[in-house]
């Protein structure tokens, strides 16, 4: 495409709500034929809320005095949903992330646990079949199970889910349209991720992925002879959203994932990746 068509691209890209870095972008854009899209906060809403309590108040105010200290949506819920019915958390000392697995923290002289079961093997605390089989049938249906421990015993679980936004099947149902292979690529659990894929139409899932591996994910794809897009919105995409072929960021994810992506998609909405791609092939003259 001559340089004047790729800066008209760019300039109707901006009337799309797409922000693109430079008009070489465009080009890139071009070969690809699979697109990776990350579960929260791009698919879904990314705005979590409790769905269930398994176990007493102790259990919810416990798993939200160590979540206050986070701010990951999972957190965010256990904690709006303790203050509610709860009023004011007890402090927590000794905070700890425990990236893609859950947090750690001392709350009223107890060590409190809330997380996937893996952090919990972590500290030599079994889950149990109760508790695990309030996990599957929640992640059967696209939620999210928080296991909560504390004096060396698991004591309860927080149920959280996310709503799918509105236009993520449609704009899935599109891409797929255009030739292109969406991916599910997600840190959350393969139960939830699978409901949730089902829900959009996306048969290639890929979950349990600790934020560090993501860029893995991506490299893996690109050894396959495949050209990624991968869309995303967290911190923990940013490394993928840089070593993919395109990278596409939600504008209402984080400044890390802005940064670190080719294009941004100002409202947030999966529809505007669709559109950039038919505005690169439009522009680089593929389809009229
Ligand atoms: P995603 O890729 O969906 O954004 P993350 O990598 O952030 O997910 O987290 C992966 C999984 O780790 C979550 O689904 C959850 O089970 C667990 N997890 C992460 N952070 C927390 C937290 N603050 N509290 C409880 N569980 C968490
Ligand atoms: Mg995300």
């Amino acid at each position: 495409a001559t340089p004047t068509a790729l800066l008209v691209g760019t300039g109707r890209g901006a009337q799309l709500g797409i922000l693109i870095k430079g008009p070489e972008v465009l080009e890139s854009t071009r070969a690809v034929d699979t697109v990776v899209l990350d579960k929260t906060g791009t698919v879904t809403a990314g705005k979590m809320s409790l769905t269930d309590l398994h176990g007493d108040d102790d259990v919810l105010r416990f798993a939200a005095a160590v979540e206050h200290a986070s701010e990951h949506p999972i957190a965010r819920a256990i904690v709006a949903a303790a203050e509610e019915r709860l009023g004011a958390l007890p402090p927590v000392e000794k905070f700890r992330n425990a990236e893609g697995l859950g947090v750690v923290g001392q709350v009223e002289g107890k060590t409190v646990l809330a997380g996937r079961p893996a952090l919990l093997d972590q500290h030599g605390i079994t889950v149990g079949d109760e508790f695990a089989q309030v996990k599957t049938a929640a992640e059967a249906r696209g939620a999210t199970a928080v296991v909560v421990a504390w004096d060396g015993e698991a004591r309860g679980v927080v149920v959280v889910a996310d709503t799918v936004k509105p236009t993520s099947a449609k704009a899935v149902a599109e891409l797929k349209a255009l030739g292109l292979r969406p991916v599910l690529l997600t840190g959350d659990n393969t139960g939830s991720a699978q409901a949730i894929a089902a829900e959009v139409g996306i048969d290639e899932v890929i979950a349990e992925v600790l934020p560090a591996d993501k860029v893995d994910v991506v490299k893996r794809l690109q050894a396959q002879g495949r050209v990624v897009a991968m869309v995303g919105d967290g911190v923990n995409d940013a490394a993928a959203l840089a070593q993919a072929d395109l990278g596409l960021s939600m504008g209402t994810g984080t400044d890390a994932a802005i940064e670190a992506g080719d294009l941004t998609l100002v409202r947030g909405d999966l529809r505007s990746a669709v559109d950039a791609i038919r505005l690169s092939r439009r522009t680089l003259g593929t389809i009229k």
